[in-house]
């Protein structure tokens, strides 16, 4: 019997991160400080973020060793499991092999506490009391919320309105684990006052809610700021993720032709595809890498490649990505998590140069998808992995016309429980597509 599930013992966790900017062919574009157009030093990011993090930002060392404290915490969940989508498989009726790492196994539901443990014990080693942050369908915000409850912080959330109004369950989770959170735009700061008056309907962006979340940190005293995608750090926190997954698929003798990951801001595709991506880099294999979007915010399918702001009050240095334009505020999707302008830089950069492509899917497919991995495997996704599911499923069913026996690996960056409103809806019909 060919397995079905595939874990890791304890002290096959991952020791280092692995960090790609070490190895990118095209070196990285700095962030620009916006009114001088200058590099940004790391002065001028140490009011909103600790030391420790500002040197990982700018960081080309390879690999940057996992402190004991932080490994002691991921060991609550981690490694995480490989499955084999055996049921998915069989109802695809295709020769592909469909595995996945499910992210949906911590605490939090999701791929995010990778990071967010990081920040908040290096925001907590360097004496900073209070974090504050953004947060689009939750999950960051929880993530968040429940690494400053380990280290005994307070953590503010600024909630995207239209999530804080479609989930109210994750902000009972970010209350349970003792934060505090609010609907942005919010009348808290004055970039939300501001908002509210000009667009008192707005249904708020994450762009907004950073503008919040930043201004609030620089405000305040022993504050600082944390970002749950997009920055450099928080990609190679997530490469555990991958790091795990080699070893995984290597102990059942497989090497994925495909790995395929949901991009919102790219860190659960980061860090599922970035040890794939250095093999790749290296010569040495040629997984194809895909990012699957919401084609409601085509980042990468539709945006441009360019200097941007990595908020809507252009607060933030300026960043070399693919962006859709920092006032753009993209529909209501209940992929939450995946409505974001913006995109990391070094996906950005690796997807410019080719080691990786994109695809994007309406809503609708999207839930169709989603129900049909929770009626073969059982498991509920989240709205924003079910992009990757609807990709995998594409990949498996062109396997099946050409008869292919390719090897998929995807990210199942976290779970839906907290997403069954949305479910509710598309059984009702009443989702649209933008
Ligand atoms: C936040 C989130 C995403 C999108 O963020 P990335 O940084 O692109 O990974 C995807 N899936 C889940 C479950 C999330 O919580």
């Amino acid at each position: 019997m060919e397995s079905t599930k595939i874990i890791l013992d304890e002290n096959e966790m991952p020791k280092k991160w692995y960090n790609i900017v070490a190895d990118l062919p095209t070196p990285l574009e700095p962030p620009l400080n916006p009114a001088t157009n200058e590099p940004i030093s790391p002065d001028e990011l140490a009011p909103l973020f600790p030391q420790a993090l500002i040197e990982q930002e700018m960081s080309s060392e390879r690999y940057i060793d996992i402190p004991d404290e932080i490994r002691d915490i991921y060991r609550l969940w981690r490694p995480s499991p490989v499955y084999r989508a055996h049921r998915l498989e069989k109802i695809l009726g295709t020769p592909a092999k469909i595995y996945y790492k499910h992210e949906g196994v911590s605490p939090a539901g999701s791929h995010k506490p990778n990071t967010s443990i990081a920040q908040a014990y290096y925001n907590m080693k360097e004496g900073v009391e209070r974090i504050t942050t953004e947060t689009g369908a939750g999950q960051w915000g929880s993530a968040l919320s429940l690494a400053c409850n380990y280290f005994d912080m307070e953590c503010k959330v600024y909630m995207v309105r239209s999530s804080f109004e479609q989930k109210p369950y994750r902000k009972s989770l970010i209350n349970l684990w003792g934060a505090t959170v609010v609907p942005s735009p919010s009348p808290d700061t004055q970039f939300g006052r501001k908002i509210r008056e000009e667009f008192p309907d707005t249904s708020g962006s994450l762009g907004i809610a950073i503008s919040e979340a930043i201004e609030d940190a620089a405000l305040n005293e022993n504050t600082k700021y944390s970002l749950g995608s997009v920055l450099n750090h928080v990609m190679m926190h997530q490469t555990v993720i991958g790091l795990e997954a080699q070893l995984q698929l290597e102990k059942v003798n497989e090497y994925p032709d495909v790995v395929i990951g949901c991009c919102g801001g790219g860190s659960n595709l980061a860090g599922l595809s970035f040890p794939y991506i250095k093999d790749k880099i290296d010569g040495k294999h040629n997984a194809e890498i895909i990012a699957v979007e919401p084609s409601a915010c085509p980042t990468l399918t539709k945006g441009k490649f360019e200097y941007d702001f990595g908020d809507t009050a252009e607060m933030t240095p300026l960043l070399k990505m693919y962006t859709l334009g920092h006032s753009f505020i993209p529909p209501a999707i209940h992929a939450g998590g995946l409505r974001y302008h913006g995109e990391s830089p070094i996906i950005s950069n690796l997807y410019a140069d080719g080691f990786i492509s994109a695809e994007s899917y309406h809503q609708i497919e999207v839930f169709d998808a989603a129900v049909t991995f929770a009626r073969s495997e059982g498991i509920v996704p989240a709205p924003e992995s079910a992009h990757a599911i609807k990709s995998t499923i594409e990949y498996a069913l062109k396997c099946k016309q050409t008869g292919e026996e390719k090897t998929i690996l995807f990210g199942l960056s976290g779970h839906g429980h907290f997403d069954m409103a949305s479910y509710d809806k598309y059984f009702n019909k009443e989702l649209s597509n933008e």
